[in-house]
């Protein structure tokens, strides 16, 4: 097309200088340094431990495109995703101009194939929307971090400086590309309009369009000085841009794409020791865990690069809410920081350090109650369960475990249970004279086989309270006419919170032992009323039958008509109903226990602020019921009060353990008399028609 401006692949500069090699050398020179910066920055991935992530490839991209593309997480926080899906929106548009853009500096004539006729007319079109909304939103983004800053945002001072220069700095790259692209444009359209050619449309509103009037009268000699200059800073911003990226959390720009594709596909479980590494060959491992830097997975060593710094997995984190020394965004920060230091961009690489009391304490690794939360909230999937119980797993293996935890390990070792009570003593629940009486429970121990084995758990076997959650279990089951019986004492502890704790050999030898109780009772189904059992032997076994909650079973046999409810007994009242980590967020059962509840005719139920995949974590179940952490306050207090404001006064858990930390909480919170906790099993049990 017919142009008044030389272009900048044409222009000699002072006549003789030819502008193209200086845009040769600065496309060679950025590319090569973006290559150099990303390739060392891979180095310490190449020395980590496997994580094989190239199974399920179909679900891979279709959590790719959700995730990544549809950036499905991001409108989780309204205000900060949206702006975030315009930037992204317009970094997918813009992308074709740039690259057009680096080369028009060194062929006037280079085009994408899509570039050029109608569909070329169109993208026009698109693309200048797109960078007048990424301006108007970078000015936004500047806003919120520099002057209103939302308070996830802030770094406090014992996790070291705050990052919001970096963040601004880098808003101001993008502003900078939006004005440049844009006068380079506009000062083209100007000069070709002053001398009658065809001059492209400018689409109403959009930054060309405000540009080019404000440049129509300027001199020939100016626009084509403003044509190159604003071309050149351009090209400058945008390597410059390019290569920054890997010096902080703006790295995500490019290793978000591989971090959300091979993220984690299955929650519940926690990986193993070490990928391709049997059970069998465990014992013959030198060193369990993750001690020093190189022993995380390449998968967790790109989580690091990959952390945006949001602060939505500490804003959603319990531990960090009471005022524990733990705020999982700092572990990926702290991680890339190390992996920063420790391998840099020059020199030698330095590998080894320890990272428990270099970088990571103990107490911040012990203070997380693996509710899943953190994961739940990162819009670019990053992992923190997995990473801590391999840091634990390298806790226990250099014998570094909290003395209030010592005491429970080896009562599970000795016992099989936490609390050291007698193996032969876990079914007097169930032989109490006066339960007896009316509900008969079989016992595997008396020979008596079952369709259905109802596994209890050491929390309801042996605490005096949780015990009437057993027995509501029971009696609900035996109304809805199942054919049951349990383990007795044959039965040990699911070992959930054992192999969650890192002690992988101990929850191992609890697995083997139920696995072969289970596989000697034979029974059809198995139903549980603690979340965690069911997550154990759901997730954390193999070759189980079909794993229940009570919540499914009840509203199952609710909806076939074989167990009856009565109306609620205080219609005054009014419930609500909180969601165990281990069934909601790990396990997905969110709709089962809440229409359970709502089968109770004329039973009033509310919703807490906090509920389904945002539910605010108790305290932790089994071992967490031991560790003393150093913390403000109570989650079970902050539970309780939302439960409060929600206007409800009976809370309705399905946990044994949520039950524990409730009712405690509702006596530290001075709610007694006002507010109660009960155990679904127990609210059915009471329920149910005769
Ligand atoms: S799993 Fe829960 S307690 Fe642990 S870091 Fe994540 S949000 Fe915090
Ligand atoms: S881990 Fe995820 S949620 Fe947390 S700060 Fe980093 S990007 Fe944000």
């Amino acid at each position: 097309m017919e142009s008044v401006l030389v272009s900048p692949a044409n222009y000699n500069l002072f006549g003789f200088l030819p502008l193209f090699l200086v845009a040769l050398l600065l496309t060679v020179g950025g590319i090569t340094a973006f290559i150099y910066i990303a390739v060392r920055r891979l180095a310490p991935l190449l020395r980590a431990n496997p994580d094989p992530r190239f199974d399920r490839i179909p679900e891979r991209i279709f959590g790719f495109l959700r995730i990544w593309l549809l950036q499905w997480r991001h409108p989780r926080y309204i205000r900060a995703g949206v702006i975030h899906i315009l930037l992204f929106a317009g970094f997918l548009v813009l992308g074709a101009q740039t690259i057009s853009m680096m080369f028009w500096g060194i062929s006037e004539n280079f085009s994408l194939p899509f570039m050029s006729g109608p569909l070329g007319h169109v993208y026009n079109i698109i693309k200048n929307y797109a960078g007048t909304w990424v301006l108007i939103v970078v000015v936004i983004a500047a806003y919120r971090r520099a002057i209103s800053k939302p308070e996830r945002y802030l770094v406090p001072p014992k996790y070291g400086k705050d990052h919001t220069s970096e963040a601004i700095l880098v808003l101001g790259f993008i502003a900078t590309l939006m004005i440049t692209e844009n006068l380079f444009d506009a000062s083209l359209i100007a000069a070709n309009m002053q001398k009658g050619l065809h001059a492209e449309f400018r689409p109403p509103l959009t930054l060309v369009w405000f540009f080019t009037p404000l440049l129509k009268s300027a001199s020939l000699s100016f626009l084509q000085g403003l044509h190159l200059v604003a071309y050149y800073i351009h090209d400058i911003i945008f390597f410059v841009f390019v290569c920054f990226l890997p010096f902080g959390k703006h790295f995500h720009v490019v290793t978000a794409i591989p971090n959300v594709f091979f993220k984690r596909l299955d929650t519940g479980t926690v990986k193993p020791v070490k990928h391709g590494v049997t059970d069998e060959q465990l014992d013959d491992l030198e060193s369990f865990g993750v001690k020093k830097f190189e022993d995380f997975t390449w998968k967790h060593m790109l989580d690091f690069y990959t952390c945006v710094d949001c602060g939505r997995c500490s804003d959603n984190c319990p531990a960090n809410a009471v005022g524990r020394p733990l705020s999982p965004r700092f572990i990926s920060i702290k991680g890339r920081d190390y992996a920063f230091k420790h391998y840099p961009l020059n020199g030698k690489l330095v590998e080894g350090e320890p990272l428990i009391g270099s970088i990571y304490d103990e107490d911040e690794i012990w203070s997380c109650t693996t509710c899943g939360a953190c994961e739940q909230e990162c819009p670019v999937t990053i992992e923190y369960i997995n990473k801590i119980v391999d840091l634990r797993r390298g806790m226990v293996d250099e014998g570094m475990v909290p003395q209030s935890l010592q005491k429970p390990l080896s009562a599970l070792e000795k016992r099989g249970n936490p609390w050291g009570k007698m193996e032969r003593k876990r079914a007097d629940w169930a032989k109490d004279k006066e339960f007896a009486a009316e509900t008969s429970v079989k016992l595997f121990e008396k020979k008596e086989s079952a369709d259905v084995l109802y596994f209890v758990d050491s929390i309801s076997s042996f605490d005096d309270r949780m015990q009437e959650v057993a027995q509501s279990t029971a009696r609900v089951l035996a109304a809805a006419g199942e054919d049951f019986g349990i383990l007795g004492k044959t039965e040990k502890d699911s070992g959930h919170e054992a192999r969650r704790f890192g002690e992988e050999m101990l929850f191992m030898d609890l697995r083997d032992q139920n696995s072969d109780a289970i596989a000697a009772f034979d029974p059809k189904k198995i139903v549980t009323s603690d979340p965690h059992a069911y997550n154990a032997l759901k997730n954390d076994y193999t070759d189980m039958p079909p794993v229940e909650h009570i919540s499914q079973t009840i509203l199952q046999k609710v909806k076939s008509g074989q167990l009856k409810l009565k109306p609620v007994e205080d219609a005054a009242k009014v419930y609500t109903y909180h969601d165990p980590c281990y069934l909601g967020r790990h396990n997905k059962i969110y709709d089962e226990p809440r229409e359970a509840l709502d089968s109770i005719p004329g039973l009033r139920r509310v919703e807490m602020a906090r509920y389904r995949d945002r539910s605010f974590c108790c305290g932790g179940g089994g071992l967490m019921l031991f560790y003393e952490p150093e913390e403000e306050q109570r989650m079970g207090v902050l539970r309780v009060q939302m439960a409060d404001e929600a206007g409800a006064n009976v809370i309705v858990t399905a946990c044994p353990f949520c039950l524990v930390n409730m009712e405690d909480a509702i006596k530290v919170a001075g709610l007694d008399g006002k507010m109660e906790a009960i155990d679904l099993a127990e609210l059915i049990d009471r329920h149910t028609a005769d």
